[in-house]
């Protein structure tokens, strides 16, 4: 039995040429053979930079079929490289079925890290960052994506969507009707020489796309959920306070709903209420 073959992942530029690892550009050159979603597009970079190996058709419409072929190559001891027309493999593109078939298969995978859209777009808007949501394309039938958006209403992460500009306008409207106003960033052409990051209120970027269409490809990133916070100050929290426990609340779970309404620590409430026992 010979000994089974690699595949190799490799994340490939978004919109620069340049932006490909030395690492990745060195496997596409050692391997047999290369499975591209698109040939052609894929033809352009390995022009650029004279990769001379064989290129073959692995896209949505085929995955199955080709997994099942590249499969039975590598367990044959060849050794092969995964792209996609940009970015990383796999992320709302095409290779979950191949890395799954092989992971099963027993056949080694491995990831060259690059460039991805979702990734450089987030840090490029200055959402926060600590934690976030990808939820790739929202489904294009309304109702679907109107029930996705639902689901996601008062998550407390930014949130990144990928949309091509022809379906911006549409995706921003759903948006705004489900989830309400919030702050919102689209960041187009990314690593390209028109590379453009719009910030602003949902609204005010729905206007401004309804006027000019955007152009090129798109990421948008919505800012966390947050809790409304009422203005006030000690005399609001602690008339508020006595209200809920004339209500039949108990002091803690009182202090705890006026904490969350007026966006305050518990310690402040009790504070304030210390103090105006004491008379101060
Ligand atoms: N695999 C890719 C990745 O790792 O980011 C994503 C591929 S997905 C089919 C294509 C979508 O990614 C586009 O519709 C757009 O939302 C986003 N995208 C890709 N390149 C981009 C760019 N240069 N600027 C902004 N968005 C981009």
């Amino acid at each position: 039995m010979p000994e089974k073959g690699t595949l190799y992942i490799c994340a490939t530029p978004i919109g620069n040429l340049r932006d490909i690892t030395l690492r990745v550009l060195k496997t596409l050159q050692d391997v047999d053979f290369i499975a591209a979603e698109d040939t052609r597009h894929s033809k352009k970079l390995l022009d650029h930079y004279k990769i001379k190996t064989p290129l073959l058709s692995y896209h949505q419409h085929n995955e199955r079929q080709r997994a099942s072929e590249l499969i039975t190559r590598l367990h044959k001891g060849e050794n092969g490289a995964l792209i996609s027309d940009a970015g990383m493999p796999g992320i709302s593109d095409p290779g979950q079925i191949l890395i799954r078939e092989c992971l099963e298969e027993d056949i080694a995978i491995d990831v060259l890290p690059g460039p991805n859209a979702a990734l450089t777009a987030l840090v490029l808007s200055g959402m926060p960052t600590d934690s976030f949501v990808y939820l790739g394309f929202l489904p294009l039938k309304k109702k679907e994506r109107k029930k996705a958006l639902a689901g996601i209403t008062k998550l407390p992460y930014t949130i990144i969507i990928y949309e091509a500009p022809h379906r911006l306008v549409r995706t921003l409207q759903d948006i705004l009707e489900i989830l309400g106003e919030r702050k919102i960033a689209v960041a187009r052409e990314l690593t390209k020489l028109h590379q453009t990051v719009y910030k602003g209120l949902l609204s005010e970027l729905l206007v401004r796309f309804q006027i000019t269409p955007p152009k090129g490809e798109c990421c948008l990133l919505l800012e966390p959920y947050k809790e409304e916070k009422i203005e006030g100050g000690p005399a609001d929290w602690l008339t508020e306070l006595r209200k809920l426990e004339l209500e039949g609340k108990d002091r803690k779970e009182a202090m705890k709903v006026i904490a969350k309404r007026y966006g305050i620590s518990k310690s402040v409430i009790y504070k304030a209420r210390l103090d105006k026992e004491k008379g101060r």
